[in-house]
């Protein structure tokens, strides 16, 4: 494994990047939920990346994104997400310390107060960023992406007759460059679990755009790891999903001259945590919430992390995930949206 990993690093070091977390996260063990769950369990704190307080998953891939932009004179980028997005909220946070002007097409699956701002929309107004709204109309979720795309296009087309070149991020920072950031990502777990002397046979995750699932995929191809992962999903998707987290991983590995091959049947999404939809807490979300803050007085968020971790929690007491195993919550952060709007947070004080 350890040439494995030497030999991953010095693939990723040729990329353009730029520094924006703080990296290698941490990784510990939930020694007394670990005893209650009859587990090993452990997590992994992509919720302190940095750049501040308000961190996650997604300066992964802004690091690789943004040093992507840079080295083709980007001034202005631009990006998708709802009014709530973390991605959107650390794109616009990261934009600013490389000099780059974010501007967000933001989806209103549950409408702001433009009075009374939380969460990262008071984030992204903080740090200055051009915030559009686009109304999502009650579709679901990747068919409002769809239309907010098209209506960046007119502004997209504005700054570039003015001569201003534009880098545009897709939701989730779901590109094949943006997807490095997660390769990346398992090469850095794996050497900290080696340094540990810990075989992971479990890795859980939210998976939202997919960008994330797809570097993990790749990343555990290309250092030949045998860790299970296990991907909960926290939005509706269409059918050739997989399909298209495949040729994501394979568009990434390919950028770093690898021609090893992640198949759509390689990826155990599982839907069933889901509920009724992105955004929407669910009972059992919920309560995995509150079962961390009450034992490890660790805060997870109610949109993707609480949605994964019941699904990880329901595995784990049902004996789908064996007891004794070796298991890693990848904590991709998102807990800004613990001050969101109420239907978002659900019942979490009781
Ligand atoms: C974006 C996000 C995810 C999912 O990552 P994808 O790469 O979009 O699948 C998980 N957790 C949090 C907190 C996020 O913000």
């Amino acid at each position: 494994m350890e040439v494995q990993i030497k030999h991953a690093q010095s693939l990723l070091e040729k990329m353009p990047r730029v520094k924006l977390g703080f990296f290698p996260t941490p990784v510990h063990k939930l020694e007394k939920l670990s005893k209650k769950l009859g587990v090993e369990l452990y997590l992994k704190r992509d919720d302190l990346t940095g750049i501040n307080v308000y961190g996650g998953n997604k300066m992964r891939k802004l690091e690789f994104l943004l040093g992507d932009a840079i080295s083709q004179g980007a001034k202005y980028v631009i990006t998708f997400g709802a009014t709530q997005s973390n991605h959107a909220m650390q794109t616009a946070t990261a934009c600013r310390i490389c000099d780059l002007k974010p501007i967000l097409f933001l989806l209103s699956i549950v409408t702001p107060d433009e009075n009374d701002l939380r969460g990262n929309m008071l984030l992204d107004k903080i740090v200055g960023a051009e915030v559009n709204i686009v109304s999502s109309e009650g579709k679901p979720i990747f068919e409002g992406l769809k239309l907010s795309r098209l209506q960046s296009e007119k502004r997209i087309r504005e700054l570039e007759e003015q001569g201003h070149k534009c880098y545009v991020i897709p939701a989730g920072g779901a590109s094949p460059v943006g997807t490095i950031g997660f390769i990346s990502g398992f090469v850095e777990l794996m050497d900290q679990m080696n340094k540990m002397d810990i075989q992971l046979d479990y890795i859980g995750h939210a998976s939202g755009s997919g960008g994330t699932l797809a570097g993990l995929a790749a990343g555990k191809k290309l250092v030949e790891s045998k860790t299970n992962i296990l991907s909960f999903r926290v939005s509706e998707k269409p059918k050739e999903h997989p399909e298209t987290v495949a040729s994501l991983a394979n568009d990434a590995l390919n950028l770093l001259g690898v021609d090893k091959m992640v198949n759509p049947d390689d990826l155990n999404f599982d839907s069933n945590y889901l509920g009724e939809g992105y955004e929407i807490p669910t009972d059992a979300s919920t309560e995995a919430l509150k079962l961390l803050a009450r034992t490890e007085g660790i805060l997870i968020d109610p949109v993707y992390t609480a949605k994964a971790f019941s699904g990880l929690l329901d595995y784990i007491r049902k004996g789908i995930i064996p007891e004794g195993s070796k298991i890693l919550f990848w904590h991709t952060g998102g807990t800004t949206a613990l001050f969101a709007e109420k239907q978002i947070i659900g019942d979490i004080c009781s």
